[in-house]
């Protein structure tokens, strides 16, 4: 089994639910007593958060590319970056070590068109719904994202860095991403895409209008096949 370097804290509630599903994918592939073996850099999520903000994103790139030295130094084998927002600057990580990132984009639209679906809905931070770095690698995968319409997604991302990152699970937040998603499903969406690390701890698949592609589920159980790849 290869060992995974996890870039997480951002934000910590959901880089906790990628540590329980990576040990749960080992434990079912090899039974017994088997977990994964995993090196966890976890960032202080504040200044990052504030980079972000205000658009410094080379200054985030920088301070993650250092994270992922360190695991690479540690032993890591692949680099596992725990939120799709900040897949933003992965090609600046991916050219600060020699080991492998493995995106979240691409077991996401892997398993899209799996299902055979095209048309997907993405549910994120506006960092990743309005930017180009994510939906063009789902548009150079042969798929057709949706973006929700202005106020959805300041809903949304309100919802995620005001609730979401700090472990709030609120009903009322929970109902108003069900009617984002069912709006997306009027507009043509087949399918919807959780395209941030924590929405799966407001919604359960099982309560949204169309069917889900969860990132994190999706993300966590690729880098999983990867480690356990002879
Ligand atoms: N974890 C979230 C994501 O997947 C949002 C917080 C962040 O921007 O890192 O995008």
């Amino acid at each position: 089994m290869k060992t995974l370097g996890l870039l997480g804290g951002m934000s910590w509630e959901s880089t906790a639910t990628y540590y329980r599903l990576l040990n749960e994918a080992v434990r079912d592939r090899c039974g017994g007593l088997h977990s994964a073996k995993l090196l966890l850099a976890s960032v202080d999520f504040a200044p990052i958060a504030g980079m972000m903000r205000a658009d410094r994103w080379h200054e985030a790139g920088v301070s993650l590319s250092q994270s992922a030295r360190v695991l690479e130094g540690a032993g890591a084998e692949a680099l596992v970056l725990c939120t799709n927002t900040l897949h933003k600057v992965a090609p600046q990580i991916e050219a600060a070590v020699s080991i492998p990132l493995l995106h979240i984009v691409d077991p996401t639209a892997a398993a899209i068109t799996a299902a055979g679906f095209e048309r997907v809905g993405l549910i994120a931070t506006r960092f990743t719904m309005e930017a180009e770095f994510y939906v063009d690698r789902l548009r150079q995968r042969g798929l057709e994202p949706l973006i929700p319409g202005e106020s959805d997604r300041i809903e949304i991302h309100r919802i995620i860095f005001e609730e979401l990152v700090l472990g709030r699970v609120l009903e009322v937040s929970r109902r108003a991403l069900q009617q984002a998603i069912a709006r997306l499903a009027a507009r043509g969406a087949q399918g919807v895409i959780f395209g941030c690390t924590e929405i799966g701890l407001l919604l359960a698949a099982a309560d949204s209008p169309l069917p889900v592609f969860d990132t994190t589920v999706l993300h966590a159980a690729s880098a999983a096949d990867w480690a356990l790849e002879p």
